[in-house]
């Protein structure tokens, strides 16, 4: 790693060994790496790689794994596959992509399109059950068997005497990290934070939790038995397709819309239908980085933005100006909000 630095930087530059450069790694980039900082990303000069954790162990920090992800993004192909051009990535990032492409893009477009969907909207919607509730989930969606379910790790889970226990985050239902004392999804945008009083736990009972409120709340669960999706399918498909899914369930309820659920096999995540012949094509797009999407603009001509990410229309509005989708048409960008709105507009016969 070491040498891949110093081969972005002028020679003569840079941390001269690879103990110096580990030295180095609490700081913030722009302290220690010597690029023109003014004409990179704000944030990426304030990024530390490594920060103590409540044990007082160095850890990664949470901005140093957003922004590693959010380069792997980039290198996704729109049909899930992953550019495996990157000889130079470490090997864990290229056996996480692979995992996540092999283990579930392939699998799910195995079927048709029905079972397609079907197997979308189980990831995003059970991310996590037992042996048997996954059982009954498969039948009642029809959804193909899918091998993506393994044991929760073992940062998730509270082991007490005689049973354990995990906390499902309120937003995603995926199980929160349990580290310290203190509970919270690993997905940045997650709201919820908790507090777990570990004294508190006795042989049958799990530790008492503090910091829930009316709608950030969260309830211990049993342990024992439970399989939830891995690591790289929760964070590329369940966490998006959370919004996906929400966005087509609200345009279902929508009297008169006709709504294609990942619409031929998922050219577009959304082919949206209305009464007086009006058609868009949504693509839900939740990434860190605005430029990842102007480089790769999807097929379809509307995107969507998360709500939490509203400070990225104008950007990638402005970036898409110039450019068309394969057959010709404009993009628009919108958050979900602003797109409902739109949508409701149309259906009262205004022009959106
Ligand atoms: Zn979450």
């Amino acid at each position: 790693m070491h040498g891949v630095v110093l081969a972005f930087l002028p020679i003569g530059s840079g941390p001269a060994t690879p103990s110096d450069m580990i030295d180095n790694l609490s700081s913030r980039l722009r302290d220690w790496v010597p690029l023109d900082w003014h004409q990179l990303p704000t944030a990426m000069g304030e990024l530390a790689v490594l920060g103590r954790n409540d044990n007082g162990h160095e850890e990664l920090t949470e901005d140093a794994f957003e922004a590693g992800l959010s380069y792997l993004e980039a290198l996704y192909g729109d049909d899930g596959q992953f550019d495996l051009g990157g000889a130079w990535l470490p090997a864990w990032v290229r056996q996480t992509a692979e995992q996540t492409e092999r283990s579930t893009f392939r699998q799910i477009r195995s079927g048709n399109q029905a079972e397609y969907e079907a197997a979308r909207a189980m990831l995003s919607e059970v991310p996590c059950g037992t042996k048997q509730t996954l059982i009954d989930e498969y039948s009642r969606r029809g959804a193909p068997r899918m091998d993506v379910y393994e044991p929760l790790s073992r940062d998730r889970v509270h082991e007490g005497r005689n049973a354990s226990w995990w906390w499902p985050c309120p937003e995603c239902r995926y199980p929160m990290v349990l580290r310290g004392g203190q509970l919270r999804c690993q997905y940045p945008p997650h709201q919820g934070r908790f507090g777990a009083l570990l004294d508190s736990a006795r042989d049958d009972r799990p530790p008492r939790i503090t910091g829930l409120s009316p709608r950030l709340k969260t309830t211990a669960v049993p342990a024992e038995g439970v399989l939830c999706v891995n690591w790289a399918v929760w964070r590329y498909i369940t966490c998006p397709g959370l919004i996906e899914v929400g966005l087509m369930q609200w345009l279902e309820r929508q009297p008169g819309v006709r709504v294609a659920r990942w619409e031929n096999m998922d050219e577009w995540d959304i082919g949206v239908y209305l009464p007086d012949g009006w058609i868009c094509r949504v693509d839900v797009k939740d990434h860190k980085d605005p430029q990842s999407i102007i480089d790769r603009p999807p097929t379809g001509e509307t995107i969507v933005v998360p709500n939490y990410r509203r400070s990225q229309v104008n950007a990638l509005q402005a970036g898409l100006d110039a450019v068309r989708t394969p057959d010709g048409r404009p993009y628009t960008v919108f958050t979900v909000s602003r797109f409902k709105a739109s949508v409701s507009k149309r259906l009262k016969g205004e022009a959106a």
